[in-house]
């Protein structure tokens, strides 16, 4: 009989928690998780699924319009909110009941509640129930973060982003990076009128700098408005519900709703880490080893909490090798190096490995090769959009940096290419490689 009541207690039941935990129970732990919201986490229920479901949603608006030069005639098309809103949401509602039965399926217990950690092997539940366990796991994500100035308590998320009652007539979007541009792409594309205000003078900081230059010409082409170097002075409500926005050096806007996407802050508040000896480092996150083990021998964690690379697919890695390495005997850890990355904008970029400037600093002698081009489907559809790829190579040996991509469907492209940049492939293998002909992704094999 073991001393503990479980061998594994994981706090957080989204993406690397129930990876971990699912995995912990194969190799024979006992295992238990406490989620005192819902089984899924961030990704699943607020987060990239639903917001993909927006975005695939939005998406018709321009699909119908293009729809006129393939021959179509569509009658009275018209678009609900709440129609896509609540399919969202019970598409929300399956992929919940889906992990929480893989959970059961796994024999994993479910403590629908808070738990706090009151020693090395020791949590507390919200009930007050105390369970013991050989290990704890922390996997409890993170939160959107909002400064605080006057009105912000005014201000959204884009948690309440999926649970809107009316689409808004005007939205001001505070941020540039993944969560403004990919809210923009999809409330402009409903007929929003879209307002981004960022801090810095420049959207997607850490991206190549002419992907992101296009897609900042086609969003402003597209009719989204954006105000940079622009600070919030104060938000105020009017009397019928709208909001006044006043920035530092800009006139007031005018909107219905006023989103915040200023980044996401690891989820430690009434963890009980102090009562275990662990300190959160200067971002809030919790420090971890190579194998994701804190300070406290007994004690790990994963996922967004450590704030490592903010992704879903690798906080679930990081649950795996969690897992591999304390129940399956086989050390391992995370290679963070190439991690493929999307905007989910409209259209969408992708990336993976260095930019031009990145690649420039670190090896000097780079090459880069690109296509600016115009995708067939919009040439027949009259849009002038264009796509443009880029391949940044290591000179002389042609080894490839780094690939980054904007486009139609270039997500979709670039998983399969970012293959080749990890398995450190050459320029003159995507030469040698005979080219998909019509389709974007052939631009890769012949881009110059
Ligand atoms: P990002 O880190 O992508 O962008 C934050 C933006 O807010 C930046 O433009 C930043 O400006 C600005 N900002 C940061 N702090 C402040 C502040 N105090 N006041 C004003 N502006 C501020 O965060 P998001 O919220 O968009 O997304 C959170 C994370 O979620 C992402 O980092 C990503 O890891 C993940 N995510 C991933 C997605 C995907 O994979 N497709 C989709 C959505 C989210 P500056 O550039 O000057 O720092």
């Amino acid at each position: 009989m073991s001393e503990y009541d479980f061998d594994l207690f994981v706090i957080g039941a989204g993406s690397g928690g129930v990876r971990a935990s699912r995995v912990a129970s194969a190799y024979g732990a006992k295992v238990a998780v406490a989620e005192e919201h819902r089984v899924g986490g961030t990704c699943v229920i607020r987060g990239c699924v639903p917001k993909k479901l927006l975005v695939y949603g939005s998406h018709f608006a321009e699909d119908l319009e293009d729809a006129k030069n393939y021959g179509w005639t569509i009658e009275g098309a018209s678009f609900s909110w709440p129609a896509l809103r609540d399919h969202v949401l019970n598409d929300v509602d399956r992929l919940n009941a889906a992990y929480t039965t893989t959970l059961n399926n796994h024999d994993v217990h479910i403590f629908h509640e808070r738990a706090t950690i009151i020693a090395p092997h020791r949590v507390r539940l919200a009930s007050g129930q105390e369970v013991s366990a050989k290990f704890i796991l922390i996997a409890t994500g993170a939160r959107p973060f909002v400064p605080e100035f006057p009105g912000s308590d005014l201000c959204i998320t884009s948690n309440e982003m999926f649970h809107l009652d009316a689409l808004p007539k005007r939205a001001v979007i505070a941020g540039g990076g993944y969560i403004a541009n990919e809210f923009a792409g999809i409330l402009n594309a409903l007929g929003t009128r879209v307002t981004v205000v960022n801090r810095g003078n420049t959207i997607l900081r850490g991206y190549d700098e002419q992907v992101r230059d296009r897609l900042l010409q086609i969003y402003m082409t597209k009719g989204i408005e954006f105000k940079f170097k622009a600070p919030f002075e104060k938000v105020e409500k009017r009397e019928d519900g709208t909001l006044d926005v006043y920035l530092t050096g800009h006139d007031p806007i005018h909107a219905d709703i006023v989103l915040f996407a200023t980044g996401r802050v690891p989820n430690v508040e009434g963890l009980g880490l102090g009562h275990v000896g662990i300190t959160p480092d200067d971002l809030g996150a919790i420090p971890v080893d190579d194998y994701s083990k804190t300070s406290c021998d007994s004690i790990y964690a994963v996922g967004d909490v450590t704030n490592r690379v903010q992704l879903t697919p690798v906080a679930i890695r990081e649950g795996q090798a969690f897992a591999d390495t304390v129940f399956g005997d086989k050390p391992s850890t995370v290679d963070y190096g190439c991690i493929p990355a999307a905007v989910f904008s409209q259209p969408p970029i992708a990336s993976v490995g260095l930019t031009e400037g990145e690649a420039r600093n670190r090896y000097g002698n780079i090459r880069v090769y690109s296509s600016d081009f115009r995708p067939m489907r919009n040439v027949f559809a009259h849009r002038a959009e264009r796509g443009l790829y880029k391949m940044i190579t290591e000179e002389p040996s042609g080894r490839i940096l780094g690939l980054h991509m904007i486009g139609p469907d270039s997500p979709e492209i670039l998983q399969a290419a970012a293959v080749a940049v990890k398995a450190g492939l050459t320029k003159q293998a995507f030469d040698d490689t005979v080219a998909l002909h019509p389709s974007m992704a052939e631009e890769l094999v012949l881009l110059k």
